[in-house]
């Protein structure tokens, strides 16, 4: 069946609003008919009476709420976005300190100024708010225990490297010296020349060779503190010799590989086998290294990291326990240990169910907080010892709501139901048969037909490719299914129960709709990990969303679609409720919190390449344009390919050259070629919309 909607695909918008039109006449149809007409009556009403009567039917019965209520924007959203009295979503950037924009308008007003879709909006007070908030979350957990030291967090790099969010971050955190976390040389660069908050620590992990060592060494003289972080057992002799070569006393951490188990995508992370950390023997074989190399005073940091966007509180708590115990160990073997970091983890409820599904999480960053706090501060007192500076590696929770992506729908393809032609004479028995089958289908009488029309389908493909039917004769038997398929389902829609071998019917009918976007550009989670990002149109959420969809993207890969909407809570949704495109009117839609680890993970699938972006800031009276940071150009996408767009011109040129002699193109044909050509290498890889 997949197969065949395929062939009814288009992406020509013309026809494909025409096609959406006539689908919703028939979809308002059936529900209107259901109250007032009996579904025999359906195909008579005509199409204007329709539209009215629905029209009326949505203003009456629809709502804002019922639109919070279906994309759960208050789960997820909360504070920053939420649905305005005239439908559209709104940003509120500083959390609860007041300030809204209309988001909608928002995209329109950079429309204007020459900012194509997608776009990725960037709200720096977002992210200003996120760090402010992990850091009253930590200092009112350290109030409530009487914790007698500090917290002082650091921002993964990797999460997020572009640099204009990298040197926002340095600002936003300064009051609480915030620092950053390398995870890898290139990172270690960024974080080096970025950070120059006093006080702040710049956490050295990953892999590292003797240049990333010495170089983070080095920098420990300008003021800085990085710690070297030994993830590795062979790291150990690394630090030594390197700081007997360049005589400086480092500040050295130790990664541990936990017992405690991550759990969901990155379970992997801790334990035995984990990539990275030590296990407790070689732990003591490091000490014991460190003792006879006199550094072991340089040991101050105990660093582990279990995994990211861990849903389960008490998977994080068992963590904190069994590192605290770690910590106080090391003491008391002889290291001079100060800080303990705690690594990432802390989650984002993306699907706004609070709960332990893999898109959520069953606690707040406060919950996170005082247990970082209770579990150490025990472990200290415990052993009565001195607590650590506490640091933790937040970055999934730090960067993910300030991004927003919006893009527009191109167009869609849909099942259209066309009115059931009358039986003439001379139709192949196959027609008949499907027509029969048709008429058989009442309320009580649906999986039968449904089983008849698909076996019939297939045969008329069979007699098609044998030649026994015509292609009109094909395209009625085509349209007889889809007409079976559309009284099935109106009959489902009014039940409670959907019998089993139905409940694809509805799937299979949905419309899709494609997107200006990549998904291996803008949302590769999506694609290579199943992640579930909220998706919802921005506008319009005053009106009832008619149609269920699935999303398509631009590339020429099946996988680039999205086919999975977050639902009640731990439910996956296969559609996502759309409104009607209307004609001339851009339809738009935002994928929300996903400002990590999408931007860098991104590839140039089909050559799409990066999305235009811009930062913005809210002021008194509205919003101010931080960055502007243009898409890539396809001349830049085909330069990542070793193309010059000048040998590539050239090459055009000298084409036409010839194509004119031998009197193939005209002079004008062959300049308006050029013209076209040209712009495109300076214009944006995505498709322009109105
Ligand atoms: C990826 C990573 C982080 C960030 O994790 P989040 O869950 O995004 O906060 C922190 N520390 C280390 C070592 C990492 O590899």
């Amino acid at each position: 069946m997949m197969a065949e909607r395929a062939m009814d695909m288009k992406i020509d918008t013309d026809s494909t609003t025409q096609a959406t039109t006539e689908a919703v006449i028939s979809k308002t149809d059936r529900r209107e008919s259901h109250r007032t007409v009996s579904p025999e009556k359906v195909e008579t009403a005509t199409q204007s009476n329709t539209i009215k009567r629905s029209a009326a039917v949505e203003a009456e019965e629809w709502s804002i709420e019922k639109s919070e209520e279906l994309y759960r924007i208050n789960g997820w959203g909360d504070p920053y976005f939420s649905i305005n009295a005239v439908g559209h979503v709104t940003v509120s950037p500083k959390g609860l300190r007041g300030g809204s924009l209309d988001l909608c308008d928002l995209v329109n007003g950079l429309k204007q100024r020459n900012l194509e879709l997608p776009l990725l909006i960037r709200f720096s007070d977002i992210l200003e708010d996120r760090i402010e908030r992990l850091n009253a979350c930590f200092a009112k957990a350290i109030a409530r225990y009487n914790y007698p030291g500090i917290y002082r967090g650091v921002f993964p790099v990797k999460c997020n490297q572009q640099r204009h969010f990298v040197q926002n971050l340095v600002k936003f955190g300064q009051p609480y010296q915030f620092g950053l976390e390398a995870g890898s040389k290139p990172e270690l660069l960024i974080a080096l020349a970025s950070l120059d908050t006093k006080g702040a620590l710049v956490i050295c992990n990953g892999y590292k060779d003797q240049e990333y060592v010495e170089t983070a060494m080095l920098a420990q003289k300008l003021g800085q503190t990085a710690i070297v972080v030994m993830e590795q057992v062979e790291e150990v002799e690394q630090v030594i010799e390197a700081s007997k070569k360049l005589r400086i006393k480092p500040v050295l951490g130790i990664r541990a590989k936990l017992c405690a188990k991550g759990m969901g995508r990155w379970g992997t992370s801790a334990g035995d086998r984990a990539k990275f950390g030590l296990t407790i023997p070689e732990i003591l074989t490091a000490i014991e290294k460190l003792r006879k190399a006199d550094l072991l005073d340089s040991l101050q940091l105990l660093h582990f990291h279990i995994g990211s966007q861990i849903s389960s509180i008490s998977v994080l708590k068992d963590a904190f326990r069994e590192a605290g115990h770690i910590y106080t160990e090391l003491s008391r073997l002889g290291a001079n240990m100060q800080y303990l970091d705690v690594g990432g983890g802390l989650g984002v409820d993306y699907d706004g169910s609070k709960t332990t599904f893999a898109a959520s999480k069953n606690y707040n960053m406060q919950n996170y907080a005082n247990d970082v706090v209770a579990a150490i501060n025990d472990a200290c007192n415990q052993a009565s010892l001195p607590v650590p500076t506490l640091i933790s590696e937040s970055g999934r929770a730090i960067a993910s709501h300030q991004s927003v992506l919006v893009f527009d729908i191109l167009g869609s393809s849909d099942v259209v139901e066309d009115t059931v032609e009358a039986i003439v004479e001379g139709d192949h028995l196959i027609i008949r048969n499907l027509h029969e089958t048709y008429a058989s289908i009442t309320r009580d009488n649906l999986q039968e037909p449904f089983n008849d029309a698909a076996q019939f389908k297939e045969e008329a493909i069979s007699l098609f490719g044998l030649g026994y039917l015509s292609l009109p004769e094909r395209a009625k038997a085509e349209r007889l299914f889809w007409s079976c398929c559309h009284r099935i389902q109106y009959h489902l829609h009014a039940m409670d129960f959907v019998p089993e071998e139905l409940t694809n019917l509805e799937q299979v009918m949905a419309s899709i709709y494609y997107m200006n976007l990549s998904v291996f550009q803008s949302a590769p989670d999506s694609w290579a990990i199943d992640q579930l990002f909220p998706i919802m149109p921005i506008h319009r959420l005053n009106e009832e969303p008619t149609q269920r969809a699935t999303l398509a993207d631009l590339t020429c890969d099946s996988d680039g679609k999205i086919d999975r909407f977050i639902g009640a809570a731990r439910e996956v949704k296969p559609l996502l409720e759309v409104h009607t495109l209307k004609d001339n009117e851009p339809y738009y839609l935002g994928m929300f919190l996903n400002g990590a680890y999408q931007e860098i993970m991104g590839n140039l699938h089909n050559l799409f390449g990066d999305t235009n972006t811009v930062h913005i800031r809210l002021t008194p009276t509205g919003y101010e344009i931080e960055h502007v940071v243009k898409g890539d150009t396809m001349k830049e996408v085909l330069s990542y390919v070793q193309y010059s767009s000048d040998d590539l011109l050239e090459s055009m040129r000298k084409r036409t050259e010839i194509a004119m002699e031998e009197k193939k193109i005209t002079l004008e044909e062959s300049q308006m070629l050029l013209q076209h050509y040209e712009r495109c290498l300076t214009g944006y890889t995505y498709l322009s919309s109105m």
